[in-house]
């Protein structure tokens, strides 16, 4: 099992299956309310991809891709792939 963790990079605060977050219209979004680890940052909605997540803990934006801490190992694993996608 290669599961990551998901929380918060900045509080740890773990998001729960009932939190939802806003394809916000402030930022251009089209207003569809959903749970945006479900579709890791996809708006259903518009299909944009967040590459920001906002905490409602701490308040803070953090990239959505540091939100995912995965098992010791498994990083070292993916930093390897992305060396090899690099050459
Ligand atoms: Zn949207
Ligand atoms: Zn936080």
């Amino acid at each position: 099992m290669n599961e990551p963790q998901i929380f918060c990079p900045r509080c740890a605060w773990r998001p729960q299956g009932e939190d939802r977050w806003q394809c916000s219209p402030r930022m251009g979004g089209c207003g569809t309310v959903w749970n945006t680890f479900w579709t890791a940052g996809v708006c259903p909605g518009c299909s944009y991809r967040w590459q920001i997540t906002f905490c409602p803990s701490c308040r803070q934006f953090s990239p959505h891709e540091d939100w995912y801490h995965w098992p010791e190992g498994s990083v070292e694993e993916r930093e390897r792939e992305l060396e090899l996608g690099r050459n």
